[in-house]
């Protein structure tokens, strides 16, 4: 092992978790400075006195395919507390709800009943080739909406990746999103999905314990202001960690802010690196949150066109994923949007949202009353959903940045793949290997 060196991760997100979680396993001393309350980031639950279990903020699940997140899991030993049900995914349709989770299951159930067979023949083939295409690289230099109409064709493209490509990014964002995200996307779906016993919450909890037992400091409620260079009498370059209340010296910094934050805190990057940080651009999201009395539908998830006049992008009745038992018996809706950061919502309050989103919930199940409403929360975030241009791989600014000792790994950089936990768990695992990597070489 190398010499023991003293580490601040800022961020107690998934990323900032699995980047101390290698750290301290090689021996060295990791503090984690977290602004918010608890640990968990853009995961973190929350849990009314009655529940069980903890609900994310914004809906969450894993997919079958999330290695990194369920290889780490392996390693803790905690595989039997992870489940995998299989809830069911519809989309909306001329008034109507319809499979909407599979190949197998869409075609059958809604494409041959509305779409000529040439365009089913072509939906199957195109879908078949982007789940085994192993090359994406090709892909990134078109947009999704240019490549999608050509090959699925015009009426595909407006019944199922328009209304995608809309809902996540806007309108105006149909000229810069690339392919290579949505065959990513495509790829790593599974129809069974995940979660932890007790939610997200839950599992990091647990991790941040694990780590606390073996001394890693995690200091909530502390928010870093200023990342900067320090060069000490002898000429050994340290990184100064400054907080409201303290300063503190590191050999190295591993950071987990959004992009346009990592900017602000470290007025020493050069800036060109500056500079590709404020280009990353994002979407946001709000979550309206509602607890009802009863269900008030059998699905899990809703995908809503914008075209179709829902006040918001997608319902998804959390309790058709995990039983309202768990919950004191409430039945948990999201009703999920994501944003350019400038919209209106962001600057609404709950019970103006609720006016707002309420009048649609009649369009899932007739008999719906506002008395059915027992509580709700809402929740916003302006960093929820990284937008990847066309060539958006020569662009991304790299892990270890031009400052000595100081790294970078946010959801922005783990493309072609979108944003997730799994992805989290990579890259925070990736950063703590460069640093560890570089210390070996030194
Ligand atoms: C609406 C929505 C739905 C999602 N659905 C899923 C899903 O189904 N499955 C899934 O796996 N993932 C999902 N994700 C993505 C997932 O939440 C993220 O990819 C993941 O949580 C990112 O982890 P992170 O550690 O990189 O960042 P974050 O979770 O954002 O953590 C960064 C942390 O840094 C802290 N921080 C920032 N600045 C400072 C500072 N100056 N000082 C101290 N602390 C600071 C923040 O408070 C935060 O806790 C979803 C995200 C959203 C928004």
């Amino acid at each position: 092992m190398a010499d023991k060196k003293q580490v601040a991760i800022i961020g107690a997100g998934t990323a900032g978790l699995a980047a101390a979680y290698d750290l301290i396993r090689q021996g060295h001393d990791v503090v984690i400075y977290e602004a918010a309350p608890e640990v968990g980031g853009l995961a973190a639950g929350f849990r009314a006195p009655h529940w069980n279990w903890s609900l994310e903020k914004f809906y969450h699940h894993w997919f079958a395919s999330d290695r990194h997140i369920l290889d780490l899991i392996d390693e803790l030993g905690w595989r039997d507390q992870v489940i995998f049900p299989r809830p069911y995914t519809v989309i909306y349709w001329q008034g109507r709800f319809y499979p909407f989770d599979s190949i197998t299951s869409t075609i059958p159930a809604f494409l041959l009943r509305h779409f000529p067979l040439s365009d089913v023949i072509r939906y199957g083939l195109v879908g078949i080739y982007l789940r085994f295409l192993a090359r994406w690289q090709p892909l990134e230099r078109v947009t999704a909406a240019e490549w999608t109409q050509r090959w699925f064709g015009k009426r595909v493209y407006e019944l199922q990746l328009r209304p995608l490509l809309v809902g996540k990014f806007g309108e105006e964002n149909l000229r810069v999103v690339n392919m290579a995200w949505l065959w990513a996307r495509l790829r790593s779906r599974t129809t069974r999905l995940g979660t932890f016993v007790g939610g997200f919450q839950a599992f990091l909890d647990k991790l941040a314990d694990w780590l606390r037992d073996r001394r890693v400091t995690i200091r909530l409620n502390t928010a870093v202001t200023e990342i900067r260079s320090h060069t000490a009498d002898g000429g050994s370059r340290q990184l100064r960690v400054e907080t409201a209340a303290d300063a503190a010296l590191y050999d190295a910094v591993i950071s987990t802010s959004s992009p346009g934050l990592m900017a602000r805190l470290a007025p020493d990057l050069p800036e060109s690196y500056a500079a590709s940080l404020k280009a990353l651009k994002s979407m946001g999201a709000i979550a309206l949150i509602l607890a009802l009395d009863r269900p008030l539908t059998r699905y899990y998830w809703h995908n809503l066109p914008k075209e179709a006049g829902f006040p918001f992008l997608a319902l998804v009745e959390h309790t058709n994923f995990i039983p309202a038992r768990h919950y004191g018996g409430d039945h948990l809706i999201y009703c999920g949007d994501y944003l350019d950061p400038g919209h209106e919502y962001f600057t609404l309050s709950k019970e103006a949202l609720l006016e707002r989103f309420l009048p649609a919930l009649p369009r899932f199940n007739p008999a719906f009353e506002r008395s059915w409403v027992r509580d709700s929360w809402l929740w916003k975030t302006p960093y929820a959903q990284p937008i990847p241009p066309v060539n958006h791989s020569r662009h991304i600014p790299p892990i270890k940045t031009p400052v000595p000792g100081l790294y970078f790994a946010s959801m922005s950089q783990v493309y072609p793949w979108d944003r997730g936990t799994n992805f989290a768990v990579e890259i925070g695992r990736k950063a703590a290997r460069l640093a560890m990597d570089e210390w070996r070489e030194a």
